[in-house]
């Protein structure tokens, strides 16, 4: 659905990046996917003065990005911003908003992607558009990219950058925990009246609308809405599901996006764009013991408590390509392959272990098993969680919301949700720490 939005201005990748030379040089790093973590990895790899060939359907960013605005003046991406609001806001069940006191933006992503496109032109990036089949591993040690259309590039390094649906062309670990879903349906629309302050962004609107009109569906799949109001009259509304085990389907989910602004008295004179949202949260890492490395959501990088990935993908990109290079430039290709055909030593863990740190595994497994806590929830439980969540103290949700929190940082948070969560909420803490899977991965993780 979202590749089919009909979108204003395309250029194209391949009217700006040289095709890849097919047969005469071989390339140092081949890039799989023109998202976000495709563009920006393969610009900073080829910065490094490695040859850096991309491989990928041309196509746009269709996708609304949210963001809090100073992630992205740390990435020197304001520019990409069209749209801020000085602050960010929350509903639970009262009428009374909680102030995040941060301001969010909304992504241009045409200009996200133009600026992401410029980066990989001005440093040589080359390209071709395609979409990769599998990747082979040639007789001389080379790595081979095989196309859907029988082309092959040969190369020394492989990344997968094609997203989260990416698993014909990398291996992950066997036995984690399982994939859950982040599912909305949004709509941009001119209307007559907003209740919306257009100075502030409305993160989570938990507020029963509703009542018992759609009840059944409200109790089935606990929603919210993600609401930016562009002006008094111009608004992005979108009904979202935080996770959930299985997708909310996306007709429901406009059911209640539409019961939910006739309740409000919101009346659409015009409707500018839908917006389909499925994000994969959750789910196994990637085997880091394979040659071919990944990034992105691909590599398991998406948040699996918020759904976020750009940010991170984007800010990891410098680090991540020095590694690559740094394990390219200090093994000539010959040493490359000769070592590793001697003692099966793999290189790839080296720049595996930069992605997926053991404090970073920390991380995520605490995150994992708040998203198995979160999809058992009916809306009454995510209401009671989200009060003891913003009653901690300021540092511990902005900081958990921001994902600044260190592992250390993530523990004592657990014991102060704890200690102020009500009887019913602890119980089931307790019963999720002893009984979910994910309870005992996290201490195992944690442990090691
Ligand atoms: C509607 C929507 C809204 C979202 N909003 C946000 C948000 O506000 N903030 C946020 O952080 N995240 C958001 N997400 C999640 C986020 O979009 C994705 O996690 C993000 O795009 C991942 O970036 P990526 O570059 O890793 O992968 P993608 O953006 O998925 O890009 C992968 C690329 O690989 C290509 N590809 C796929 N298969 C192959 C193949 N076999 N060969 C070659 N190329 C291939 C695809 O065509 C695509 O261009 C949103 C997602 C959706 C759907």
């Amino acid at each position: 659905m979202q590749q089919k939005k009909p979108m204003d201005k395309h250029i194209k990748i391949s009217d700006k990046l040289p095709l890849i030379s097919i047969g005469e040089t071989l390339l140092d790093l081949v890039i799989i996917g023109c998202g976000p973590a495709g563009l920006s990895l393969a610009s900073e790899a080829a910065k490094l003065g490695l040859q850096v060939g991309l491989i990928g359907p041309d196509r746009p960013f269709t996708n609304n990005y949210g963001v809090w605005e100073d992630e992205f003046q740390d990435l020197g991406l304001e520019g990409c911003i069209d749209h801020v609001w000085k602050d960010t806001i929350v509903y639970l069940d009262s009428d009374e908003p909680i102030r995040i006191g941060r301001a969010y933006g909304r992504v241009d992503r045409q200009l996200l992607y133009e600026e992401l496109l410029k980066r990989c032109v001005e440093s040589g990036v080359t390209y071709l558009e395609a979409k990769v089949e599998r990747i082979d591993e040639a007789v001389d040690g080379h790595r081979l990219v095989v196309c859907e259309s029988g082309t092959v590039i040969p190369c020394r390094l492989v990344t997968v950058a094609s997203g989260a649906a990416s698993g014909k062309l990398l291996e992950y670990d066997v036995g984690g925990p399982r994939v859950s879903v982040q599912t909305a349906y949004g709509l941009e629309v001119e209307v007559e009246n907003s209740p919306y302050d257009p100075d502030q962004m409305v993160f989570m609107d938990y507020r029963d609308y509703m009542k018992q009109k759609a009840k059944r569906v409200h109790e089935e799949y606990p929603s919210f809405l993600y609401a930016m109001p562009m002006s008094s009259t111009r608004v992005f509304f979108e009904e979202t599901c935080l996770a959930s085990k299985n997708a909310v389907p996306f007709d429901q989910l406009k059911k209640k996006l539409m019961a939910r602004l006739d309740k409000m008295g919101i009346k659409i004179a015009k409707v500018h764009e839908e917006e389909w949202s499925y994000i994969p949260v959750g789910g196994s890492l990637p085997n880091t013991e394979q040659k071919t490395l990944a990034f992105g959501a691909a590599a398991s990088m998406v948040h699996p408590a918020t759904g976020y990935s750009v940010v991170r993908s984007l800010s990891e990109a410098p680090r991540f390509a020095s590694v690559i290079a740094e394990i390219l430039k200090t093994n000539s290709d010959s040493e490359y392959i000769a070592a590793q055909e001697r003692s099966m030593v793999n290189f790839s863990s080296q720049a595996w272990k930069t992605l997926w740190p053991k404090e970073r595994k920390r991380q995520r497994s605490f995150f994992l098993f708040g998203l198995e806590l979160i999809v058992q929830l009916d809306i009454e439980g995510i209401r009671t969680f989200f009060q003891t969540f913003f009653g901690l103290p300021d540092w511990m949700w902005k900081g958990f919301l921001g994902s600044s929190l260190s592992s250390t940082d993530l523990l004592l948070f657990a014991i102060y949700m704890f200690v102020l969560a009500p009887n019913s909420m602890r119980k089931l803490l307790v019963r999720h720490l002893l009984s979910d899977p994910t309870g005992a991965l996290m201490v195992k993780t944690y442990l090691s």
